[in-house]
């Protein structure tokens, strides 16, 4: 199927779009003919352990259609990293082996290694999903660790995607209820997308959100269906996830998926792998970071004596950020120095203009705290803190920095360039129920 045929919003002829999108029952006999199509006569394939495990268990007709022996798979370590080592070895088996493209067999972290490296080694990539958990497979972007800071890159789509949804429903049910998560802060994502523009001139369009809109309600009706295994819950999820991915490339950057809520899933990450803790699943993250967030939009929509903070000296800025971010300052400062830079822009337009901001705002209809949770807690996913393992004052405390690690507005800046924050941190919450 062609994205077009998926999307029920005409795209624009000039993206750079996955040419076929397999969204169905036993679709592992299409692998043959897809690397055949696509990738060529000397495909690497590209898996973890259990990532290679979940295709094998479910037909071993997948690998028969690998045109090389064993040479042609790379395995990647238990619970890899997508991290720029990664992606370099892998990158340097593409090419050293003279490979015509890469499989990428995963989901998240899988997919990201596989698109860095296909893009950087100018090969095309096929990525055959292993669980419906993110909504990075068709987008144009990688997000990849670099230095310790998670950053997204621009990358090609892969030219071809898979989403059998037997795979997806054997897949642990923790997976597919993250990816429930990160599609639901959408609304969230875009009302930052819409503020960086109104405050900075970045550039909006509305077209992202409908191309994914009406997909993420039909995922939402059938969150039921997700821990049960149902192949429509997981077919529905999976189109979502796949328009949410097209909805980036429309828009040239993550920001219609990707506002404050994924800052602060970041930054969990981050600081779980400076102290060597396993990382938590991002879409469990975003799911509960977008009640958060979707709380705070609620409490600023309802803010009307702002107090607005006077341009801070870059000098004490980075000295809090020193302190705050300990090891991580180095590579978080450049991104906090940019976004410094745009303060007091962005503080006049607010002065200026909040009252009519605060209305434009509330038009978006951002759903509340409440109703995000239900969602989640329909698909039995993670809704509360408690549920991540993440203590109260870890959610605190993500809540006044995360906004340093990228120079992407968000809600987080709002609310300290209104005087909201650091006071309505306890506010916000409460409020949030999470
Ligand atoms: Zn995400």
């Amino acid at each position: 199927m062609k994205l077009t045929e998926l999307c029920s919003e005409p795209l624009p002829g000039d993206l750079d779009l996955s040419e076929e999108i397999l969204i169905g029952n036993d679709l592992c006999g299409e692998m043959p003919r897809l690397v055949s199509e696509h990738i060529g006569p000397r495909p690497l394939w590209l898996a973890d352990p259990s990532t290679w495990n979940a295709l094998g268990d479910v037909d071993l007709d997948c690998k028969t259609g690998r045109p090389v022996g064993e040479e042609g798979l790379h395995l990647l370590p238990g619970h890899p990293h997508a991290d720029t080592e990664q992606v370099g070895r892998v990158c340097g088996l593409v090419e050293g082996g003279g490979f015509s493209g890469i499989v990428a067999v995963g989901s998240g972290t899988v997919n990201d290694i596989a698109k860095m490296a296909a893009t950087l080694s100018s090969v095309p990539y096929i990525a055959f999903a292993t669980a419906a958990s993110m909504n990075g497979y068709s987008s144009g972007i990688a997000a990849i660790l670099a230095d310790g800071l998670k950053v997204t890159v621009p990358a090609r789509p892969p030219r071809a995607l898979i989403m059998d949804s037997n795979v997806l429903a054997k897949a642990p049910p923790e997976l597919a209820q993250a990816g429930l998560g990160d599609l639901l802060s959408k609304p969230v994502s875009t009302a930052d997308w819409w503020l960086g523009d109104r405050l900075e001139g970045r550039g909006f369009d509305e077209l992202p959100g409908r191309i994914v809109d009406d997909a993420v309600r039909q995922a939402a009706t059938h969150a039921t269906g997700l821990p049960l295994g149902d192949l429509q819950a997981h077919e529905a999820l999976a189109r979502a996830l796949v328009l949410s991915g097209t909805s980036m490339v429309a828009a040239g950057s993550s920001s219609p998926a990707s506002g404050g809520e994924h800052l602060l899933s970041h930054l969990w990450d981050m600081e779980a792998l400076v102290s060597n803790q396993p990382l938590r699943l991002h879409g469990a993250q975003v799911g509960v970071a977008t009640c958060i967030c979707a709380a705070l939009y609620h409490l600023l929509i309802d803010f009307d004596t702002p107090r607005f903070p006077k341009l801070p000296e870059w000098a004490k800025t980075s000295e809090r950020i020193r302190i705050a971010h300990g090891e991580l300052a180095d590579a978080v400062l450049p991104q906090a120095e940019k976004k410094f830079s745009g303060f007091a822009q962005r503080s006049a337009i607010l002065q200026e203009d909040w009252p009519q901001i605060r209305a434009e705002l509330a038009s978006f209809g951002i759903p509340t705290s409440q109703e995000i949770r239900t969602i989640l807690q329909a698909a039995r996913a993670p809704s509360t803190l408690v549920e991540l393992n993440l203590e109260k004052d870890e959610a605190i405390d993500a809540l006044s920095r995360a906004r340093d690690i990228r120079d992407r507005y968000t809600v987080l800046d709002l609310a300290f360039e209104l005087g909201f924050f650091p006071a309505g941190i306890s506010q916000v919450m409460a409020h949030s129920g999470v």
